[in-house]
């Protein structure tokens, strides 16, 4: 079947929305006509130049996405044709270690090399031009307007809910909301400080609100951020270009933050998000920095102080149980994704969206397919 895609063909080039074909469903994989996808920093880091690994080109990228599925192929169990999905590039397997004691964020398969490296999870591609393929982004490539994927990356939602607000669960809601309350697992009351006030902050902001933390301060360089922040429930806003935010979350909190989150990826910054974290503290690192970067942190601190410094991947989340039930949330009016979307955009107009992302104009921009 014919479909249009944005795929990158070279690092550092703009993406180009072209016609190309994909496959039928293979076993155990779906065929999902795709109806949004998120416009993320981590697709960005591909575009700019600074890939987080190589993967061959051309690619397709999107790795948030919200569709119906349209065609299954043998063996699929969890959806069905008709069914509004959430698509994450969390592929989990459902019977390694990993999945097996409720951590499928790291399943064997989900962070094994095919899937890193623009193949699905048989180590082949649905995509392709004539004779050349093209390449998956992290197992769903949404920015386009079909995708054939694991069963095991499409989550099935209820059929009420917007879809170009659902597609954000597949990557940056359900990364910061369960940075906080799943990774963290942060109490009512605790002290929280956020790093980063884009679509991932904004969504760690969410999941303090959530768990009843007070003060919520939202730390970032950029003024329209920080109001972003303030509508999503951060108490207090700290503009870092302006101030020592260590020094102000000390301030703010009298010790130190019990809980700092940092979402921007600058490993100066997951610096700052370790030494504003108060005695006993914990810092949580959900910002990917490039290839090779070192944090360089007090080692005393550690016996001294009882600070933790600790990785969040994907908001340690339990897909088939996390994505419904933060979509009750929002339907319950609990979790705001309607304020998080600030702009939508026609998928031939992805490389219009990516300038507005470098230039910090969105929360969350969303491509919307016809
Ligand atoms: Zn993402
Ligand atoms: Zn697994």
């Amino acid at each position: 079947m014919k479909m249009h895609a944005a795929a990158l063909h070279e690092y550092g080039q703009p993406m180009v929305v072209e016609e190309i074909e994909i496959d039928d469903p293979k076993q155990g994989e779906v065929l999902v006509k795709l109806a949004a996808s998120g416009v993320c920093y981590s697709d960005y880091i591909f575009v700019e130049g600074k890939p987080l690994f190589e993967s061959p080109r051309p690619i397709v990228l999107g790795d948030e996405g919200a569709g119906v599925v349209e065609k299954v192929g043998p063996g699929v169990t969890t959806v069905k044709p008709g069914d509004h999905v959430v698509m994450s590039w969390m592929y989990m397997c459902g019977q390694c270690r990993y999945c097996t004691v409720g951590r499928p964020n790291l399943c064997d398969v989900g962070r094994g090399p095919e899937i890193g490296q623009g193949y699905l999870a048989d180590g082949t591609t649905r995509m392709h031009k004539g004779s050349t393929p093209y390449y998956h982004f992290i197992g769903i490539s949404t920015m386009a307007e079909y995708s054939v994927a694991s069963e095991n990356s499409v989550i099935k939602i209820d059929s009420d809910i917007p879809l170009d607000k659902a597609a954000l669960l597949g990557c940056a809601v359900m990364t910061g909301v369960g940075s906080v309350i799943n990774t963290a697992k942060v109490e009512t009351g605790a002290s929280v400080a956020v790093f980063g006030a884009g679509g991932v902050g904004i969504s760690a902001i969410q999941g303090a609100v959530l768990s009843g933390a007070y003060p919520i301060i939202a730390v970032d360089t950029r003024a329209n951020k920080l109001e972003f922040a303030k509508k999503f429930g951060a108490t207090h806003t700290v503009d870092a270009s302006k101030t020592d935010p260590v020094q102000e979350i000390r301030n703010i909190t009298g010790v130190g933050a019990d809980y700092t989150f940092e979402a921007t990826g600058n490993v100066k910054v997951m610096r700052q998000a370790f030494e504003a974290a108060g005695r006993g503290g914990k810092a949580i690192v959900i910002g990917a920095a490039g290839i090779g970067d070192e944090v360089s942190i007090n080692a005393l601190d550690f016996p001294f102080t009882e600070k933790s410094l600790i990785g969040s991947g994907y908001g340690s989340a339990r897909l088939r149980v996390d994505i419904p039930r933060l979509l009750n949330l929002y339907k319950a009016g609990k979790l705001k994704l309607d304020e998080m979307v600030t702009q939508t955009y026609p998928l031939v107009d992805v490389n219009r969206a990516f300038d507005d992302l470098r230039e910090g104009k969105n929360i969350r921009g969303v491509l919307v397919m016809d």
